[in-house]
């Protein structure tokens, strides 16, 4: 059985002061058992959130960092910077890192490896654009990104990874996949990664889906076999809706 995960992605939005309030609201909210919770935050408020959510159930997330340990790479967040402060999930590879800032299969890869060397746990974002979607190329595209992404984990690291699988279509368009082209989607990457892991352990790891994600869909999305969960923007930025989509989960 795999525990779901629902994670909310804050993007750039929330300053300090607006983390430390959704952490209070947190608190207000009844505890939910049997779903890893995270919210992914800026850099900025990490810290801050580390300590304003001790004693809730909900974990750390960063939303991106360099694959070297430390260097002269000005402007980057390194995974021993996000381990000492309490960073316990970290997203790779989201598809607004791919399209605007140049994250490629191979720097993908190498932050995973880097990640996992480290601690964290990647949630490696996959997914196909729109025209990739009409010219029949999904299996396609998923294959190649969650193959690239996964080159060198070992088998025992595999159990700490997390693939969210994300058309970039249904990104903060309001426009959600279907649950049952959802699930077929990440039937496909359970597939491949069955291929090079064996199925039992490909059977262990969580894959979300993401795009579009609210309280009013999530149920959909869970009743689906191979869905484990959501990562989840512009619905979990209030406490209110980030713990309904717990809940829904
Ligand atoms: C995301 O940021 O990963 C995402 C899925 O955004 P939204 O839920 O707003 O579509």
């Amino acid at each position: 059985m795999r525990t779901p995960i629902v994670a909310g992605n804050w993007k750039m939005f929330k300053t300090i002061a607006e983390a430390k309030q959704f952490a209070e609201a947190v608190k207000q909210q009844d505890a939910v058992a049997g779903v890893e919770q995270v919210v992914c935050a800026p850099f900025t408020a990490l810290a801050a959130l580390a300590e304003a959510l001790k004693g809730t159930d909900v974990a750390l997330g960063a939303q991106n960092m360099h694959f070297e340990e430390q260097g002269a790479f000005t402007g980057e967040i390194s995974p021993l910077m996000l381990k000492e402060i309490g960073v316990r999930y970290v997203i790779i590879g989201h598809s607004e890192r791919r399209q605007y800032f140049n994250e490629t299969d191979e720097s993908v890869n190498k932050k995973t490896l880097a990640a996992l060397k480290h601690g964290l746990r990647p949630i490696v974002c996959v997914g196909e654009s729109l025209e990739e979607r009409e010219a029949g190329k999904t299996a396609e595209v998923v294959r190649k990104q969650t193959e690239a992404a996964l080159t060198d984990v070992t088998p025992d690291q595999l159990a700490d990874v997390v693939i969210a699988y994300e058309p970039i279509w249904a990104i903060g368009t309001g426009k959600s996949s279907t649950a049952a082209d959802a699930n077929e989607t990440i039937a496909i990457i359970r597939s491949v990664i069955a291929e090079r892991f064996g199925q039992q352990e490909a059977d262990k790891v969580r894959i979300q889906y993401g795009g579009s994600v609210k309280p009013e869909n999530i149920g959909g999305y869970m009743a689906e076999k191979d869905i484990d969960g959501a990562l989840v923007g512009g619905a979990s930025l209030t406490a209110d809706s980030f713990f309904a989509l717990v809940k829904g989960a």
